[in-house]
């Protein structure tokens, strides 16, 4: 018997690989442009990280190339059922849709699926017979006992373990016997025939990592397991051959695995994509750094950003950040921009593992919600109280009313940068409707000014003297500077500087009264605006809160 004959008693059904090879031709694309893939397992959990290197692939397929999605669900024990449809709805929902891809029904999109493994048994195995036909696979009987006792053997000898070389045992098994092994019925594996020498080295340059040097394999890894599906291993090589990827953009804990995958392609006679190996996120845990763990950190999960109202928004220029350095000084630059104008370099990106830090992902998002338009940000805002808060959700539901409170110091050069996420637009906005205010107890944090007989004087005479709606600004501040003037305390605040000794007070401290007298807090915006929102009617209420206190 001959190798051909060997792989036609394994696999009397499969297709000759040619088949695929036609059927899948190379994409006619420009020049440069780049292929590339997202690759989960769906297990149920889509981590943050899943996010980062879709965002890295789609900027890397911008320029007329293709971002697909592949479903890699090989390892059956590990995947839940909607798993498909949580990946698929998560990069939906932060506009990373792919361009190929397949739904939860299981319909492809794309010419070069199904995008799913388990879906793709007939294709592996057409490409194993291929192997095994060219003498680079073979049918290994080893038992789980055997390989322990080979993984004891080696651990004795203080050699390497795995299954490679004089350690092998169905390696070199004449072709007969193992035939009439199948022919009997006894259990087997593929295993790849590697034809490495790990005493000399290859060379790999990988676009983020730079030159990286391994030994050759030489391990005789499985390519198709027990139950007929494959490896990673080997779907990789099969899968990124066919669906014509030509940057594979996967996590760095792969790295490790490029002399092998490197060595597939070349015994396979496939020109091997190039690879991209990108580093962890990381946090900090005590004195050092750790992997961003699904375990110990809630914001690892996709699911914990809806959930807290970040905007997708937030996020992504956040990973911007992280991805390219730079990318915070041109969005300063280019405030308006659409990220993707940026001009991304995926050879900047970090070797080590960057920083995971919420502190400032919610300032990016301060920043981002600030140029967001009233209505954008009530919407928002709205779409997640009905979710998750039904109290805000019933302020809200005051929609005119609300559109005037989150609409102060929004729009103009300087808007307010006091959201960072949606589940803070209640704390933020509390004080401004009357139900809340009035009918509850205020904690008024008075700051310089504290005596309660001067506060309510304070309070009384602006009112009744000096306050108008109808004034403009310039005009407003005047009268506070004459209701301060009026109560002994300095009209400007350097004059105040100046004579520290003259006054009690400043203007600032006369108009952090008012303030605090109207929504009990002395961080607020702007008070001219906050007064005119909430009208006549509201500021009677809370004057006479403040009085009867
Ligand atoms: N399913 C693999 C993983 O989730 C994909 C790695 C790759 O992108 O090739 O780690």
């Amino acid at each position: 018997m001959n190798n051909k004959e060997l792989a036609d008693l394994i696999f009397p059904n499969a297709k000759d690989y040619t088949y695929y090879e036609s059927k899948y031709p190379e994409r006619n694309l420009p020049e440069g442009a780049i292929v590339t893939r997202f690759a989960p397992s769906p297990t149920g959990f889509v981590h943050i990280g899943g996010i980062y290197q879709s965002l890295i692939a789609k900027l890397m397929a911008k320029n007329n190339g293709v971002f697909f999605v592949r479903i890699e669900d090989t390892d059956q024990k590990r995947e839940v059922e909607d798993g498909v449809k949580q990946i698929m709805d998560a990069l939906k929902d932060f506009d990373l849709s792919p361009d190929e891809y397949i739904d939860e029904n299981d319909v492809n999109h794309g010419n070069y699926g199904p995008y799913k493994q388990s879906l793709r048994k007939e294709i592996y195995q057409s490409y194993a017979k291929k192997f095994l036909e060219e003498g680079n696979a073979y049918p290994c009987f080893c038992t789980p006992e055997e390989l322990d006792e080979i993984r004891s053997n080696q651990e004795k000898a203080k050699e390497r373990t795995g299954y490679y070389g004089k350690w092998t045992r169905c390696r070199n098994m004449p072709i007969d016997m193992a035939a009439e092994k199948i022919k009997n019925g006894d259990p087997y594996i593929i295993r790849f025939r590697s034809p490495g020498n790990p005493e000399k080295k290859i060379k790999h340059k990988d676009v983020i990592k730079g030159n990286v040097d391994f030994p050759e394999n030489d391990q005789d890894i499985v390519i198709i397991k027990s139950d007929g599906l494959p490896t990673y291993h080997f779907a990789h090589l099969v899968d990124d051959h066919l669906m014509r990827t030509n940057m594979v953009i996967r996590a760095d804990e792969w790295l490790a695995s490029v002399p092998l995958h490197l060595q597939l392609f070349y015994v396979a006679g496939f020109k091997a994509p190039k690879y991209a190996h990108i580093a962890p996120m990381m946090k900090t845990d005590g004195e050092g750094k750790r992997k961003l763990s699904k375990r110990k950190d809630p914001e690892s999960a996709v699911s914990y950003y809806k959930e807290e109202g970040i905007p997708k928004q937030s996020v992504l220029e956040y990973l911007m950040n992280i991805a390219n350095s730079n990318f915070e000084i041109w969005r300063k630059q280019n405030p308006d921009k659409s990220m993707y104008d940026f001009n991304f370099d995926i050879k900047k990106m970090g070797v080590s593992g960057a920083l995971f830090d919420m502190v400032k992902m919610l300032d990016v998002s301060k920043n981002v919600i600030s140029k967001f338009g009233t209505e954008e940000v009530y919407n928002n805002a709205y779409n997640w109280a009905k979710e998750y808060d039904e109290e805000l959700k019933e302020m809200l539901d005051q929609k005119e009313y609300s559109m005037k409170v989150l609409g102060i110091e929004r729009g103009n050069s300087k808007p307010r940068k006091d959201i960072a996420k949606w589940s803070d637009v209640k704390d933020n906005i509390y004080y401004m409707y009357d139900e809340k205010f009035i009918l509850n107890e205020i904690d008024y944090q008075f700051q310089k000014i504290t005596d309660s007989e001067e506060i309510k004087n304070l309070v009384k005479t602006y009112f009744e003297k000096y306050y108008d709606e109808n004034d403009d600004k310039q005009v407003w501040f005047d009268k506070m500077k004459d209701l301060a003037q009026e109560f002994g305390y300095a009209r400007e605040v350097k004059e105040f500087k100046a004579n520290p000794e003259k006054y009690p007070g400043h203007v600032g401290d006369v108009s952090t009264v008012i303030r605090v007298a109207m929504t009990g807090r002395c961080n607020t915006p702007d008070l001219y605006e906050i007064l005119k929102v909430l009208g006549k009617t509201s500021i009677e209420r809370r004057i006479e809160k403040l009085l009867n206190n």
